[in-house]
């Protein structure tokens, strides 16, 4: 009997990448050296700052205090009102960089409208800048020196890494170019030694660019839009983007049903990326704290 592909496919197993369990991993491994750290005498202190109630923001602010409570990092939570003014946020900010106990300052974006998100940023100190957003951090990735880096890229690299999915000469495409994700992802993914393409919406040719990857990561931010023609058999896949449908259901940036069975790997929309962001922000104030005993 002769093999088609789509018989061949059926018969290769796929890897459905578990970001829950291993967020979770990772959070007990932070729960213990938070304890430990404490029985030195040194409290983990994150500062989180909300302006304003959006829904989505305070639904994020939520679970990072949860995370917090959970690894054991006090939390200091903010809630000011949306008639905050710049000058009223910078200067709590300047105090929190001021305050010894407070080790990462997290600012909830997005901002209302008359904030200057990039002064807000510019403002955190670098070495409380646990969200890994200031200028500085972005520099120190982009020269590869040690500092802190965007947390849904870094929670990446890690789902990567501890799925034991090489990295190393790898084709990696990136689809997408933002601050928050795309970039930094892609010099992360350079720093782990991949050959990386960055397409984004003036690409041409996006479906072929993509097949050409053995590791596509995609954070476009269109509900389902990659599909099998723009994937490698045998690729690793994976998915930034978060949605919600009509019906109140998340579906990621790929379409996971049509594109699993064509993949060697892939991340599930829920429980793949999204549970590391949160993850990867906890190790990051637990560093900070770590850092700043020795300085
Ligand atoms: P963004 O809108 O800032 O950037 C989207 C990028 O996609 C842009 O660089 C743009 O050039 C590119 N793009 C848009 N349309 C395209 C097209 N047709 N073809 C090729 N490229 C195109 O979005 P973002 O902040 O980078 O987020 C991307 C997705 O990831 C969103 O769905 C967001 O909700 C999600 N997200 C998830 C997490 C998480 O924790 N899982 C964190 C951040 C963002």
């Amino acid at each position: 009997m002769v093999f088609g592909s789509e018989e061949k496919r059926s018969y290769r197993m796929v890897q459905i990448i578990d970001g829950k369990a291993i967020s979770a991993t990772i959070k007990e491994e932070l729960k213990e050296k938070v304890a430990a750290m404490k029985t030195e005498g040194t409290q983990v202190c994150l500062a989180v700052i909300q302006v304003g109630d959006d829904p989505a923001s305070s639904v994020y602010v939520g679970n990072k205090k949860k995370a917090c409570a959970f690894v054991g990092i006090e939390s200091l939570a903010y809630e000011l009102p949306e008639s905050t003014t710049q000058e009223e946020l910078l200067s709590l900010i300047e105090k929190l960089n001021a305050d010894s106990k407070v080790n990462g300052i997290l600012v909830q974006l997005p901002l209302p409208a008359h904030i200057d998100e990039n002064k807000v940023i510019e403002t955190i100190s670098p070495a409380k800048d646990v969200d890994g957003f200031h200028p500085q951090s972005v520099g120190r990735l982009c020269i590869g020196q040690k500092g802190y880096v965007s947390c849904t890229p870094a929670g990446i690299i890690q789902l990567l890494k501890r799925s034991g999915i090489a990295i190393e000469g790898k084709e990696c495409v990136v689809i997408g170019r933002s601050n928050i994700v795309g970039k930094p992802m892609s010099l992360l993914m350079l720093r782990e030694n991949a050959t990386v393409t960055v397409a984004h919406s003036r690409t041409q040719n996006l479906k072929e660019v993509c097949k050409r990857a053995d590791i596509l990561i995609v954070a476009v931010g269109k509900p389902k839009m990659i599909t099998p023609e723009y994937v490698k058999e045998g690729a690793v896949v994976i998915d930034v983007g978060i949605h919600r449908n009509e019906g109140g259901k998340l579906c990621g940036d790929v379409d996971f049903d049509a594109v699993m069975p064509h993949c060697s790997a892939i991340t599930p929309v829920p429980g793949g990326v999204g549970p590391m962001t949160i993850a990867m922000l906890m190790n990051n104030c637990v560093e900070s704290a770590v850092l700043s005993k020795q300085l």
